[in-house]
């Protein structure tokens, strides 16, 4: 296990005396890199919500990538950190008028959209802006679809991008989301089917798009599934997919056609682990007599694993080499009884102490944006970012 974890997540871990979320910079970069190389000339505009930390939004800022902002707060924060506008898009189909007019005086051009409601708040909020319509997609294979919120059918997205023509807007683009941790390559090719027939509906009313977006989806590596087993999602057969699909597109557009995509997870999730400890370890009897283990530890679905109940993290309790070990329920600090983790029983050292450090694996995605202001007291973690060997305390979370 200590081997998946890399020498530098585990150096931070180990001299973490408190609780805290540490992020591997360099490791986020490579996986940009990995990303790139696979994907080649596709616009990567990371999904801040994933991981709105400076130091981890700079690092990628550095190699390239652009951002895919939902608000204008994750708007001013990219631009805070150096970000020219252009690199980033609206990518929320959910904004208020007040949100477009902002977005628009912080200098951002380019819309997500999916009705002809939001197109006619953009048309007048945003005077001359391009827009690209998101379609539905079924969410099926991924961990969480995003399919009843967001986009719209092909036929919609025709009337959508007609009307912002007529508004005066640019109908730049088309987007999908495949779901989050989507396990499925087949998810993508039914994805890619859609955006190829909806562009030959919108050539046939003259709309030429100028680009694709992809969206997030692309899965993390390192989790475990709600039974502890490891996922092992197809992640060169998606890249292979979606190179065919973009050959595929280009060879349909009557221009030159550009890709984004807009990872969250795929590029922070492995890359960022949590310094937890044990609360204690508890045998307990349940009314009908069964006897069970429940392990309790500082940090759960409040303060860093908010996504504990759909899928399960690796744990390492450093320093136990021990023979004996329980099965046990893991589970979080507070007086919530969801927050604990989806897998029945999992085996944890039987010597466990009040105080032992944890190390939570794969934990980087969503772990500092979904945390609590202090749930039941329970503070929010701070973080650290660790790059090429060389440890450096961050601001608080
Ligand atoms: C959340 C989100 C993403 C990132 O999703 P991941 O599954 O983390 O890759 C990308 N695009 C949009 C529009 C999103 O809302």
């Amino acid at each position: 296990m200590i081997a998946d974890l890399g020498v530098r997540l585990a150096s931070a871990l180990a001299a973490a005396s408190s609780d805290c979320v540490v992020f591997d910079l360099t490791g986020v970069g490579s996986q940009y890199d990995h990303l790139v190389r696979e994907l080649p000339g596709v616009i990567v505009r990371f999904a801040m919500k994933a991981c709105p930390v400076d130091e981890v939004l700079t690092c990628l800022a550095d190699r390239g990538a652009g951002f895919d902002a939902a608000s204008p707060t994750e708007i001013e924060q990219a631009l805070r950190l150096g970000v020219p506008a252009d690199r980033i898009h609206y990518g929320n189909t959910v904004k208020s008028d007040a949100n477009i007019a902002e977005a628009h005086r912080l200098g951002v051009r380019t819309f997500a959209t999916d009705s002809v409601q939001d197109v006619a708040a953009v048309a007048a909020h945003a005077p001359g802006a391009r827009v690209y319509c998101r379609l539905a997609t079924s969410g099926e294979g991924a961990l969480w679809g995003l399919s009843r919120k967001f986009g719209c059918s092909q036929d919609d997205a025709v009337r959508v991008l007609t009307a912002a023509r007529a508004a005066g807007l640019t109908p730049a683009g088309l987007s999908v989301h495949v779901g989050s941790q989507q396990m499925t390559y087949e998810a993508w090719r039914q994805a890619l089917d859609q955006l190829a027939d909806t562009m030959v509906a919108l050539l046939e009313q003259g709309i030429v798009l100028d680009h694709v977006n992809f969206g997030g989806g692309l899965p993390a590596l390192g989790y475990l599934d709600r039974h502890g087993r490891s996922l092992e999602p197809p992640l060169d057969k998606m890249f292979a997919v979606l190179r065919e699909g973009m050959d595929e597109l280009r060879h349909l557009n009557a221009a030159p056609l550009a890709f984004v995509m807009e990872p969250g997870r795929h590029l922070v999730a492995d890359h960022g682990a949590i310094r937890a400890h044990v609360y204690r370890l508890t045998e307990r009897r349940q009314p009908d007599g069964e006897l069970v283990h429940w392990l309790y530890l500082s940090c759960g679905k409040f303060n860093g694993l908010y996504e504990m109940d759909e899928l399960c993290h690796r744990l390492v309790f450093p320093g136990h080499f021990d023979n004996e070990y329980v099965a046990a329920v893991v589970a979080g600090p507070t007086c919530d009884s969801d927050d604990a983790h989806a897998i029945a029983h999992r085996l944890v050292p039987k010597a466990l102490t009040s105080g032992d450090p944890v190390w939570v694996l794969s934990a980087g995605a969503y772990a500092t944006s979904y945390m609590t202001q202090g749930f039941n007291g329970f503070a929010p973690l701070p973080h650290t970012t660790v790059r090429d060997g060389i440890g450096r305390a961050g601001a608080a979370a």
